[in-house]
């Protein structure tokens, strides 16, 4: 039954977007109309989709499997906003445990997605602009690295460019966030077994004038450039490519980040030893720091339906721990109006930058309660590695 109702929310989701386009004017960004603020800041409403009821194992064993999933940029107004519009509910309200990471920089009150993704992956503070590299501009091994290390399958989804600040924390190490090249060079010297994205461009259009990609086939990784190739993927090692840099911004995305979360379990689960997944819900932090209410609430959705699909997974697989948090807020956003019935939702902002404000971390599975109260960005790439026992 289970199978049949995903399909019924996949063809849901599809008419969702195709109203979105066709009727609202989204379509034609009218909404990015500086000019025009109320279309800006308002969501109007749309049609929702059901969320499942998952309940966590009470389990004194150590997982065996993480999924990290960080929403950048999405603070509490931008996970409300998703909630109201979807009639008040959200697959994240499986999560029983809740926390707070305080998510400054090692040079900075307010952080950078590179400081904060090198803080959630390898569990220092570093300076903003950072990729994997302590303040003396030193290598710092990440929680990928360690898994890989101790013999577990390792993979990173992202619906940015895959060589962008966040999921280049978990692979790579270099001075500053934009060295795209270098990035995803770095990716040649890894043995990461999944990796889904957007970027190609940092792969085969190169300075340097090699082709990553011919490097990867010749590496044994099947390399596919779209999600209907992609999801067809049950085995091997596979890097997915799905756009010259930043994949589009929802609705005009369409269905990338669900099939590529579920593509990356498929695939890494069925490694004997464990697996560490990083999936990066990125876009979220793009619109917020447009203000545009309608595109942090879409993208936020989307985000939300890729939790699903980790806990449909976890649910059954009971030996997972999923945490989902943010590297930072963007936007400073809060809610002034909103409707349950009919999924409206208004905000304002205060920045069309990141803030300083906590943001929150929901755990669920073998160690979720680790994760509750106040704690350092930091902590929760150190919790992580103890309990997956890469480190003492
Ligand atoms: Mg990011
Ligand atoms: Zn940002």
């Amino acid at each position: 039954m289970r199978i049949s109702y995903n399909c019924v929310n996949r063809l849901k989701l599809s008419a969702l977007l195709l109203i979105i386009v066709s009727f609202s004017g989204y379509g034609q960004e009218e909404y990015k109309d500086p000019k025009n603020k109320a279309l800006k800041e308002t969501y109007p409403g749309g049609p929702s989709y059901d969320v499942q009821n998952y309940t966590q194992i009470k389990s004194h064993k150590n997982p065996k499997n993480i999924i990290l999933m960080i929403g950048d940029g999405m603070g509490l107004a931008h996970v409300y906003s998703a909630m109201t519009a979807n009639r008040g509910h959200l697959f994240l309200e499986n999560f029983k445990n809740i926390g707070f990471s305080k998510t400054y920089s090692s040079d900075d009150y307010i952080t950078d997605s590179a400081a904060g993704a090198t803080a959630l992956s390898a569990g220092i503070k570093t300076y903003n602009g950072a990729i994997g590299v302590d303040p003396d501009k030193k290598p710092v091994i990440g929680i990928r690295e360690l898994a890989e290390r101790k013999g577990l399958k390792t993979g990173l989804v992202s619906t940015s460019a895959i060589t962008h600040a966040t999921p280049a924390c978990f692979i790579a190490h270099t001075d500053s966030r934009g060295n795209y090249e270098e990035i995803a060079a770095q990716f040649m010297t890894t043995n990461i077994d999944v990796f889904i994205g957007g970027g190609v461009n940092n792969f085969e259009k190169r300075k340097d004038g090699r082709n990553l990609t011919t490097e990867l086939k010749a590496k044994g990784y099947q390399v596919l450039y779209k999600m209907s190739e992609i999801q067809k993927v049950k085995s091997g090692k596979l890097a997915g490519l799905t756009a010259e840099s930043h994949n589009p911004t929802m609705p005009e995305r369409g269905e990338m980040l669900v099939p590529a979360t579920e593509t990356a379990i498929n695939i890494l689960s069925q490694s004997k030893k464990g697996f560490f997944l990083m999936v990066e819900g990125s876009e979220i932090d793009f619109l917020a720091h447009e203000n545009i209410t309608p595109g942090v609430v879409l993208e936020t959705l989307d985000f939300d339906r890729a939790i699903g699909a980790a806990l449909k997974f976890a649910a059954s697989n009971r030996e997972t721990l999923i945490i989902v948090t943010a590297d930072h807020e963007t936007g400073g956003m809060s809610i002034n109006g909103g409707d349950y019935k009919s999924g409206m939702v208004s905000s304002k902002y205060t920045s069309g930058e990141h803030t300083g404000i906590a943001v929150p971390i929901y755990a669920f599975g073998p160690g979720a309660e680790e994760f509750t109260g106040f704690m350092e960005n930091t902590d929760i790439a150190k919790k992580m590695m103890k309990l997956l026992r890469l480190i003492p």
